[in-house]
């Protein structure tokens, strides 16, 4: 938690001072912010080659492809932006079983995928660590890497759950903005700020080999979450060394609740945002998901991104039927996973469906 408290006195350089360190993989935080500003924007170009560059130099023209895995969609806290909320009384709840989860998984493998990540919302009655547990017991056999984008746990549950097979945890912190926060997040486990923040750096004690953060766009300043992201993503990188790391930016996205954000973010800020994000973090894996449509993805591929869903569907069971009701957000880019790796070979990028054994590793 520290590291909010020292991005409060940060202020950025002018563009003069930051333009001959662009590409440089030393950028402190007051270099990073000032990458975020209106003068920075003027020169987007710029940023977008020198992140471009830099991606190419740590990662090659790889492209980590994984798919989402709903198996419950039930939900006791109240995120005002989000389809599952416990207030949403037109979503049709559902849990799967562990018959059903395994049926979902083979029908992902199927379409060629292998990093595999179990989502669920936050109701320990309905999918409590036993179930995650003998959900990742029947799947892992099947996958390359299984992560998990489910409620919190303690370093004691993380450990169990790496016993189970689980290797990642995605849990992004929504906003760091507290004022927001509370706003956002009126009841249930999650309106506690800071057992979210506590929670990843469990994670990280417990030895999770892939580690996922981000802040979801829409509720607070843009500039202020991005800082407050790149603040987090350097304590976890220095804390929790061991681990890889991934930030995410989505955007708030249309969902049954019609939340609309008090602070949209441009496709432009978005690209700055990435380009600054890349710049700052240059060994951070950068995710985008399905939220984003299909010609911004395309776009955004070259600079800085490491690791995309596709082909996903954002309910539980969604896969065996097909768009049923009760998905969390719309997606925006309806490709398959084999049309999606398609396109990435077209523009010369390598579809990575498994960089990873756990046999191996
Ligand atoms: S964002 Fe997650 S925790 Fe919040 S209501 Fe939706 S499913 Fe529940």
């Amino acid at each position: 938690m520290e590291f909010l408290e020292t991005i409060k006195s940060i202020t950025p350089h002018p563009w003069s001072r930051i333009k001959n360190r662009l590409g440089e993989e030393d950028l402190s935080l007051s270099e990073a912010t000032s990458l975020l500003t209106n003068e920075a924007s003027e020169h987007l170009e710029e940023m977008a080659q020198a992140a471009h560059a830099l991606t190419r130099r740590r990662f090659g023209k790889t492209i980590k492809l994984y798919a989402p895995i709903y198996i419950s969609n039930e939900c006791i806290n109240g995120c005002l932006y989000c389809g599952f909320r416990s207030a949403a009384g037109h979503t049709k709840r559902r849990t799967l079983s562990a018959d059903e989860a395994l049926e979902e998984a083979r029908i992902v493998i199927a379409s060629g995928h292998r990093h595999l990540l179990l989502v669920a919302g936050e109701d320990p009655k309905a999918v409590p660590l036993e179930i995650i547990e003998k959900i990742a017991q029947r799947i892992r056999p099947l996958a390359a890497s299984l992560a998990i984008e489910v409620q919190p746990f303690d370093e004691a549950g993380y450990t169990r759950l790496i016993d189970a097979g689980i290797d990642g945890v995605t849990l992004y912190q929504e906003t760091y903005d507290k004022e927001a926060y509370q706003k956002f997040h009126p009841y249930g486990p999650k309106s506690e700020f800071c057992s979210r923040i506590n929670a990843i750096d469990a994670a990280g004690r417990a030895g999770m080999r892939f580690i996922g953060i981000g802040a979801l766009l829409g509720l607070s300043d843009w500039r202020r979450e991005a800082i407050a992201l790149i603040a987090h993503a350097k304590h976890l990188m220095k804390t929790h060394w061991r681990a890889s790391l991934t930030v995410s930016v989505p955007r708030v996205r249309d969902c049954a609740s019609k939340f609309k954000p008090p602070h949209p973010v441009s496709d432009r800020e978005l690209t700055q945002l990435i380009c600054t994000l890349r710049l700052s973090l240059p060994d951070a894996g950068i995710v985008l998901s399905t939220r984003e449509p299909a010609n911004l993805r395309d776009n955004l591929l070259p600079l800085g991104i490491t690791q995309m869903s596709c082909g996903s569907v954002t309910s539980p069971g969604g896969y065996s039927e097909k768009y049923t009701s009760g998905e969390q957000f719309h997606l925006e880019d309806f490709r398959s996973a084999q049309e999606f790796a398609h396109m990435l070979k077209q523009k010369g990028f390598d579809p990575v469906w498994k960089d990873w054994d756990p046999h191996l590793g």
